[in-house]
């Protein structure tokens, strides 16, 4: 069965290459992303909520042109033959950053060809730009996947937001990366490779964290816990050895590359602190000493209270495997005492939903409503998932709208800042100075 999606990714591979050596000489018709239109719009908010620590302002306009804020304000001035967006119903929130992903290419438990689960996953793209997310982290997918888009995405083939791609997540055999339950007279050599991320040894993690970096990785992802939605594990094992977390950190480290660890336990949140990663995800059992180190070194939390406690209140009504609906029943208190933990201490929180943006499906938006609901203020959760994110990304231009920002922005029905549910009623979304097509939204 590998070997057969190895092939196919050699034609793929082929045909690309053959495909932008034809095209080299023609390069005027290469398509154009977005932000080479010189365009101007002006957009005319009812409240203008410019930065999530921001209070909100009646009245704000902003000017967008080529792609970039080049004027926030109240009352300013449409300039002539400038495209205008009235949003003065509205409050205009900054583009959403979602610092925990994976991507949706069908139903979960099917094994669809990479060109299959690729086109399909352009729908996931463009389901995210329309729910507001103007970039993501996606913290593991098959394939190479999450770079094929990324690519896509800045070329302007296809519509979505700016992702830093980790490629294959860093599991061991058997451990959270695992989806593989046939007996073992079945098992795939070829499947349990460094390059897919699977890891036995320091040398594999090393070898594991080079090709994911060659193939166009730009954050290292380290399953050290087990997991939820993983058949075989549980979240309470240790699976990474810290000797194979040093390795990883430092050789992402040194191609200047974040790490960020999943941890559904204490003792792999230690082991990954002292390995020196970037970002706790998840973090049930994460207590005040864990959480002090965290806010010492500057390591983000990213909490994801939405999916476990959807999986929690839903999971059998959704149909979840009884696994799935066990394990989150294990881990869902241990999460909800970090997420207070880091909260109380000043911990640094990103907002990640941990969803695959299946159309109609669970966003970030949800997670920040979900923040809210368990204990953060409105303006701290929009700030996790505006400003905080884009933070942990390393993106300078989204998070916020500022002169010199891309131009994105988010319209809600409602003040989000007086009731996070206005988060459920986005009327437009405009990125880069362009509206977005509603869709597929919610
Ligand atoms: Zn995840």
């Amino acid at each position: 069965m590998m070997k057969r999606g190895i092939a196919i990714l050699g034609v793929l591979v082929l045909l690309t290459f053959v495909g932008r050596s034809a095209t080299a000489q023609d390069s005027d018709k290469m398509p154009t992303a977005p932000t080479s239109k010189s365009t101007t719009t002006f957009v005319a908010c009812g409240k203008l909520i410019a930065a999530a620590d921001q209070p909100a302002i009646d009245g704000g306009d902003v000017i967008i042109t080529s792609g970039k804020i080049t004027a926030v304000g109240h009352g300013l001035t449409a300039p002539a033959g400038a495209q205008q967006e009235d949003l003065s119903k509205y409050t205009c929130i900054p583009g959403l950053i979602d610092a925990h992903i994976h991507i949706w290419t069908g139903p979960r438990g099917k094994y669809p060809s990479l060109p299959l689960a690729t086109i399909r996953a352009t729908k996931a793209m463009a389901y995210a730009l329309d729910s507001g997310v103007v970039a993501a982290r996606v913290l593991g997918s098959g394939g190479f996947v999450d770079v094929a888009l990324k690519d896509a995405i800045e070329e302007g083939t296809i519509p979505g937001p700016h992702l830093i791609p980790a490629a294959h997540a860093i599991s061991i055999p058997g451990g959270h990366g695992d989806f593989y339950d046939f007996p073992p007279d079945l098992t795939p050599e070829n499947y349990y490779t460094p390059e897919n991320g699977f890891i036995n040894s320091p040398a594999d993690a090393e070898a594991a964290v080079h090709w994911q970096l060659k193939y166009g990785a730009r954050v290292i992802k380290i399953l050290a816990s087990g997991g939820v939605l993983s058949p075989l594990d549980s979240p309470l094992a240790e699976q990474v050895s810290p000797e194979e977390l040093k390795v990883i950190v430092e050789q992402a480290h040194a191609a200047h590359v974040k790490v960020a660890a999943h941890d559904e336990n204490l003792p792999t949140i230690w082991a990954a602190l002292h390995a020196g990663v970037d970002s706790i995800e998840h973090g049930a059992g994460l207590d005040k000493d864990a959480a002090n180190y965290m806010k010492d070194h500057g390591v983000y939390l990213t909490p994801t209270l939405y999916i476990a406690n959807n999986i929690v209140e839903n999971g059998p009504k959704m149909h979840m495997a009884d696994y799935a609906i066990r394990k989150a029943n294990l881990i869902w208190q241990g999460e909800l005492q970090g997420f207070k933990a880091a909260l109380s201490t000043g911990v640094k929180i990103a907002a990640g939903s941990d969803q695959s943006y299946e159309p109609g499906k669970g966003t970030v938006r949800d997670e920040i409503m979900t923040d809210v609901r368990f204990g953060a203020t409105p303006q701290q959760a929009l700030f996790f998932g505006t400003k905080a994110s884009a933070d942990l990304l390393g993106l300078d231009d989204v998070g916020a709208i500022a002169v010199g920002k891309e131009g994105d922005i988010v319209a809600t029905e409602g003040n989000p800042l007086e009731d996070i549910h206005a988060l459920e009623k986005v009327r437009a979304v405009i990125v880069k100075g362009e509206p977005v097509p509603a869709a597929n939204r919610y």
